[in-house]
């Protein structure tokens, strides 16, 4: 095959992507072209640029917020988020990495999937931040005055986003270990932006970095699916690529020389100032490696990585917990560099424990560079690894998208990208290197014998984050005093005068410049996914047949509503102890090997199920989840049968550690998801299925884990955990999924039927629990954080509403329109959203957000926005564009089947499902507005919780009936 004005590097099958592999250069202008051709229909297409930082002002990530704020040919304010109200989309994204920056896009629509290439190739070669200095204000930083007579702040997204990035002690650590690991290297410096060096960056050096960088010959175009190739490489070419002649850009990475000695560097992180910071301090022992590794490489040190630190009973993790200096170990191997890293740390510790710390990782990993593993645990972990490339489950991403990043692993570095995706040959070597001894030698060669490491100590500061809001201040009054009245009020001007430009609606003109597809390319019709339903002696399967590549996906739901509220944590924990402690037959390290070995994984998870319009019932689960290949089922059920009835719990020490980690994990995520858990906090207030999830997953539990910890309950807890495992396990009200193929369907059923024999048909009378009762707690939880996460909830069924596909039209709407403008652009915060659930919940919350107050004036004024609604028919029918994209999403074949059962214990019927889609394709402005009335009605119910900054929510305490700290 030829192909016009491109060159042909290479062209071969790649096996593991079922598909035809194509490298091509496009000769003018340089540009860089990967093509997978396969049968996917969900398309991708990703444009990458090598954008080594050289300082910490974040440039490469204000860059790629702003060449998505309105360009050449799309010179609407924002093309990106026009695109998310009104295409196909199944992602829409763009991503900045310590050495590149990358612009995904993928649909599973022939037209929309060209429309957004065309969007996004022109944002990254035309876009207006050379004549539009409002932009990097906007995305990156500016100065905000109101008056004279007020204080100056900074403002900006970029800005925000890394404040509240700069509050997760995690993201700090993982950003100074690159920094310890090479100084004086753009991964030294923050591609993401460092709060106080964002505002040193200028608009020169903003447009500079992009003329630089953002040319066809520093690009790595990739393109995935089911895609006419000729096709799209010409329009590429005729559209883009042949405006440019090549250049020569300088953005390799160069090597750094191995250092001669370790590196000890000591960083601090921000607490709360009323926290207690001992043992609060993180360790971590570092290594980078010279050049970039092979496949082999790669997959051979992320084995090792899980047989070291990850899997149960991982040695070194177990020598490193057994001498109880640190809550956490963790290890991470980073493969998306240069020169890979591998890192060991551990968390809330001291660092007096450094010395204890560092001789236990060099003698351990001495002790097994000499004695290796054994033979099983190898092959357990091996299959751990072989299972999941098989499978190639990503969830939600799409595989293109996951693909592109995978095969940057090299070819960003001029090595060759079909390498990544030789996946039998890679095992076939691993393997063979587990005979001959190799190996066990990448520990030696990696980590014992190589010199380039660094030791990071991350040290708790209580008085941090004033210090800094002093500086800060500092910094600007200092600089206010350097203005004349006139330049302040020139600041005064540009503040009123950047707000009023965010305010403004795009021009008529410039919005119809960004293509839409019609309603016809739409189909009317829901493609219902379809499951069969069988009752049997009071339990219930459910059984959903789709090609899962030999693979059968199997669940046992178990029913605990009638548990006290007081039981219900042990139920959480349950989830996370269940497949790693001991059983009579196996040590927890044991059992580990035996599910690699024969399974694709057992896991243990809590579910809350909503139900249709009914606010005040719900489904409460403990869900058992398994998987493997069809020849491994009896395997896999005797596994399960000996997790779910030998489980033993009396290994305290063990116990203890499980805790600590899941409280220490916890705790992370309660920050880095903030708006997740306070949005179900608030819920909690009034809905059910939110209250459950509350105490199952969110603040109640992990103040349930705190208290364990601090009054030494574990032996308590361990003589708790078999009566509550007896009271869950057992078949009345038990629902069973099975997902697979035709062909193991009756296997799978006539075995799980043998297997739920083991379990008593009636639940074990309970104890009358006390009815739950709801509270108005409008809670505001003071955290180290530097921003806020603010939550506003209601429920619309007691207000005489059901819920119907207008208001899925509406939340597109809310969420991309009024939050987005109002919460993020003129607010400065990361991200906004707002939706209703079925179950009767509408909610509004905030993520990074540098306001509280304000924010709740802005969802206040929500119900005014929706009654003013004035659409004309092109906006109306992108809103409904846009919604389908949220209907029509594409789904793995484990996700169908997850589907399926959410929707059956749910009450969704597939009626429902049509009635909805017919709603939101006939939705009209009339719908709409009339929606304002329930929004107020909700909002003035008055539901509002906020995770944030301590002297913010101790600022707007009026607005809560509680104020609480939220320990760390
Ligand atoms: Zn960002």
């Amino acid at each position: 095959m030829e192909y016009r004005n491109y060159k042909i590097i290479k062209e071969e099958r790649i096996e593991a992507l079922n598909g035809l592999g194509l490298l091509l250069e496009h000769e003018k202008s340089g540009a860089r072209i990967m093509v997978i051709k396969n049968d996917d229909e969900n398309k991708t297409f990703n444009i990458i640029f090598r954008t080594p930082p050289k300082d910490d002002t974040g440039l490469p990530h204000i860059l790629e917020h702003s060449v998505l704020c309105g360009s050449r040919k799309y010179p609407v304010k924002d093309p990106f988020v026009e695109l998310a109200k009104g295409s196909l989309n199944t992602f829409l994204n763009a991503m900045t990495y310590p050495d590149k920056t990358m612009y995904p896009v993928a649909s599973c629509n022939n037209q929309d999937f060209r429309n957004l290439m065309d969007v996004y190739m022109d944002a990254v070669l035309y876009p207006n931040i050379y004549k539009d200095p409002r932009i990097l204000q906007q995305e990156g930083w500016h100065y905000e005055l109101e008056d004279l007579e007020g204080d100056m702040t900074y403002n900006g997204v970029v800005y925000n986003e890394m404040k509240g990035a700069s509050s997760n002690p995690e993201q700090v650590l993982f950003r100074q270990i690159q920094t310890a690991l090479f100084p004086n290297h753009p991964y030294g410096y923050d591609s993401g932006g460092e709060p106080d060096a964002i505002t040193d960056l200028t608009q020169e050096q903003f447009v500079d970095f992009h003329k630089t960088y953002y040319h066809p010959s520093n690009s790595y175009i990739f393109l995935y699916g089911d895609l006419d190739v000729v096709e799209q490489l010409t329009w590429l070419d005729d559209a883009y690529l042949n405006d440019f002649e090549k250049i020569k850009v300088d953005s390799e990475l160069v090597r750094v020389e191995p250092f001669k000695t370790r590196n000890h560097v000591t960083k601090s992180y921000a607490v709360g100032q009323e926290t207690n910071t001992d043992n609060k301090a993180y360790l971590s022992y570092n290594v980078a490696f010279d050049k970039p590794g092979s496949q082999y490489e790669h997959l051979g040190l992320e084995v090792m990585e899980y047989l070291l630190l990850d899997a149960p009973g991982a040695p070194l993790k177990e020598a490193l917990l057994k001498l109880n200096i640190a809550e956490d170990i963790f290890g991470s191997y980073d493969s998306g560099l240069r020169q890979p890293t591998f890192s060991i740390i551990a968390k809330n510790t001291s660092i007096e424990n450094e010395a204890l710390f560092v001789e236990t990782i060099e003698s351990v990993l001495g002790k097994i560079a000499l004695e290796g593993f054994s033979k099983r645990k190898i092959e357990a972990a091996i299959n751990y690894f072989e299972f999941k490339v098989r499978e190639a489950d990503f969830g939600q991403y799409p595989k293109g998208v996951i693909y592109s990043i995978k095969a940057l692993d090299t070819w960003l570095y001029d090595g060759d990208p079909f390498e990544n995706f030789a996946y039998d040959e890679a095992f076939r070597q691993l393997r063979e290197s587990v005979e001959n001894g190799s190996f066990i030698s990448l520990i030696s060669t990696y980590l014992l014998d190589n010199p380039h490491t660094a030791l990071l100590r991350l040290i708790p500061d209580a008085q941090m984050l004033a210090k800094k809001e002093k500086q800060l201040k500092e910094k600007l009054n200092q600089y206010g005093s350097t203005l004349t009245k006139e330049d302040k009020l020139a600041l005064i001007e540009g503040t009123k005068a950047l707000k009023k430009h965010q305010a403004e609606p795009n021009a008529r003109e410039d919005l119809e410049k960004i293509p839409l597809l019609d309603l016809v390319d739409i189909k009317k019709e829901a493609t219902p996914i379809q499951y069969e339903v069988f009752k049997e002696e009071g339990h219930e399967w459910i059984l959903h047949k789709t090609f899962t590549n030999n693979i059968v996906y199997m669940r046992l739901l178990f029913d605990f509503s009638p548990l006290t509220f007081e039981e219900l944590p042990y139920v959480s924990l349950l989830t996370r102890l269940l497949m790693r402690m001991d059983t009579k037959q196996h040590t927890y390290s044991e059992l580990s090997d035996e599910i690699n070995i024969h399974t694709g994984g057992i896991n243990a998870d809590t579910s809350v199920y909503g139900m249709n319009n009914e606010p005040d019932t719900c489904q409460t689960k403990f869900e058992v989840k398994f998987k493997c290949l069809s020849e491994k089922m009896d395997e896999t059920l005797a596994l399960v049968k000996e997790v779910l009835t030998e489980s033993v719990f009396t290994d305290l020490d063990r116990l203890k550690d499980l805790i600590f980690e899941n409280k220490s994990r916890l705790s992370t995520s309660l920050t880095s998801g903030g708006h997740t858990v306070s949005i179900n906090r608030c819920s909690s207030y009034f809905n059910i299925s939110a209250y459950y999830k509350e105490a199952l997953d969110g603040i109640s539990y992990y103040e349930f884990l705190e208290k364990v910890v601090s009054e030494n309950l574990f032996e308590e807890v361990s003589n708790k955990l078999n009566e509550v495992l007896d009271k869950i396990t057992h078949r009345e009200n038990l629902h069973i999924l099975v997902n697979t193929e035709e062909r193991y369907m009756v296997p799978a059923k006539e075995k799980l039927l043998e297997l739920i024999t083991v379990f008593p048909e009636k639940a074990i009378t309970y104890e009358e629990s006390t009815p739950i009762t709801f509270e108005v707690l409008n809670e505001g939880f003071k955290t180290a954080s530097k921003v806020q996460y603010c939550a506003l909830a209601g429920d619309y069924v007691k207000e005489g509403y059901l819920y119907n596909g207008h208001m899925k039209v509406l939340q597109t709407i809310m969420s991309l329109d009024y939050m987005w403008k109002e919460v993020r652009v003129k607010g400065g915060a990361y991200g906004g959203f707002a939706g209703f659930r079925r179950n009767g919940q509408f909610f509004l919350g905030s993520y990074r957000d540098p306001n509280l107050s304000k924010t709740y004036e802005i969802y206040k004024a929500l119900p005014d926005y929706i009654k003013n609604l004035k659409l004309d028919d092109r906006e109306l029918l992108k809103y409904i564009i846009g919604t389908m994209s949220n209907v029509d999403v594409p789904l793995t074949p484990q996700m169908k089947g997850e589907r399926a059962l959410g929707l059956y214990l749910s009450n969704v019927s597939k009626e429902d499902e049509q009635r909805e889609r017919d709603e939101i394709l006939s939705t009209t402005q009339d719908d709409l507005t009339a929606l304002g009335q329930l929004v107020e009605a909700v909002i003035r119910q008055d539901f509002f919780c906020v995770i944030g900054n301590e002297s913010v929510i101790e600022e707007g305490k009026d607005l809560f009936v509680t104020v609480k700290t939220l320990n760390q």
